[in-house]
């Protein structure tokens, strides 16, 4: 199964060699979308994880053992639909194909499971209608 999280780490987890242990010692495929880390401070990855389902929950039990806050990638797109006016301006700029214009009815359709959450779309929409979390 593939899972995607933004783990939040606290300052004296950032000089542990975290990622190391999920691949070696939990058989976790790490794949970092997004880093944002300096030693000694708050950090943030979004990461993309590939495991079975057993050594991906040990790998995240250890996770939370060393003090990271772990949070399901799709808490953190949020897109207003109802006041949507579908004009396609954040599908084009979605390259992950995860907001996309339905062809035959003209409306457009997210799939959560493919948003890296870069962010693109939340400027690109005039309403302001979708917003990025990256607690
Ligand atoms: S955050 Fe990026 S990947 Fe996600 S829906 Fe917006 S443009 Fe697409
Ligand atoms: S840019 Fe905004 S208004 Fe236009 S389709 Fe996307 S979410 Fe809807």
């Amino acid at each position: 199964m593939k899972r995607r999280f933004t783990m939040k780490f606290q300052p004296e987890s950032t000089k542990k060699p975290l990622t190391y242990h999920l691949i070696k010692d939990y058989n976790l495929k790490v794949n970092i979308l997004r880093a944002d880390i300096t030693e000694g401070q708050e950090g943030r990855l979004l990461m993309e994880v590939e495991a079975s389902k057993a050594d991906l929950d040990k790998g995240l039990k250890f996770l939370e053992s060393e003090g990271v806050t772990i949070i399901p990638l799709d808490q953190h797109l949020k897109w207003d639909k109802d006041n949507c006016i579908h004009c396609g301006a954040c599908t084009a700029v979605c390259f992950s194909g995860a907001l996309q214009m339905d062809r035959n009815t003209w409306e457009v359709n997210k799939d959560s499971e493919k948003c890296i959450v870069c962010g693109l779309c939340v400027s690109a929409c005039p309403l302001k209608i979708i917003t990025v979390e990256f607690r």
